[in-house]
């Protein structure tokens, strides 16, 4: 990790993001409040958010994950959206939110919204803890965002790079050389 710690400036702290997040999980508590909810988070990337905040979100929930690949290796979308792994129980009739660690593009929500949609759940909500507005190539409805920021790569709190900075517990941009 030090080579490329050495590149990466703050950008939340772990004070910030914890209470963003609980903010978060309060209002989400309130808006599902005596529903049927089915918590979806997208892995790998989701795992810190998803962790910190279901467990702000102060109500009784399923959990389930999916794993989704956009990126491949490098820091730009392939636009291409791969399910590697899908849920594993039916939301039909349920309150589905999934929850994602940033949404850039549109393009992997887009897709997961589409396939859920399909599915018929009593309704569909998206969460994610990052958006760059400035990036999306495709329109999506996020209901809740934890911080809007400009057009930075970041890293850390389970975003990666290449693989690897997601146990960094803040989040920092990363600035190649
Ligand atoms: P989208 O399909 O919206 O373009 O991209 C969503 C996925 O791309 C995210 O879940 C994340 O895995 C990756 N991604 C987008 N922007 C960033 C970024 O700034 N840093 C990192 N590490 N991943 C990103
Ligand atoms: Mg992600
Ligand atoms: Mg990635």
């Amino acid at each position: 990790m030090s080579a490329s710690l050495s590149r990466i400036y703050p950008l939340l702290t772990e004070a910030q993001i914890a209470a963003r997040v609980q903010e978060l999980g309060d209002e989400i508590a309130r808006d599902y409040a005596g529903k049927d909810l089915v918590v979806i988070g997208l892995l790998n990337g989701v795992y810190p958010f998803f962790a910190d905040l279901t467990r702000a979100i102060k109500l009784d929930m399923d959990v389930n994950f999916m794993r989704v690949a956009s990126y491949g290796h490098g820091l730009e979308s392939t636009g291409e959206v791969k399910i590697l792994t899908d849920i594993d129980k039916s939301i039909r009739g349920r309150h589905a939110l999934v929850v994602e660690d940033i949404v850039d593009t549109g393009l992997t929500l887009h897709k997961v919204r589409n396939l859920l949609l399909d599915r018929e759940p009593a309704s569909l909500r998206i969460c994610t803890l990052l958006s760059k507005p400035s990036r999306r190539r495709v329109e999506v409805p996020v209901d809740y965002i934890g911080f809007s920021i400009e057009d930075h790569f970041v890293v850390g709190y389970g975003l990666d790079l290449e693989g690897k900075l997601r146990n960094l517990p803040y989040v920092g941009i990363y600035n190649p050389a």
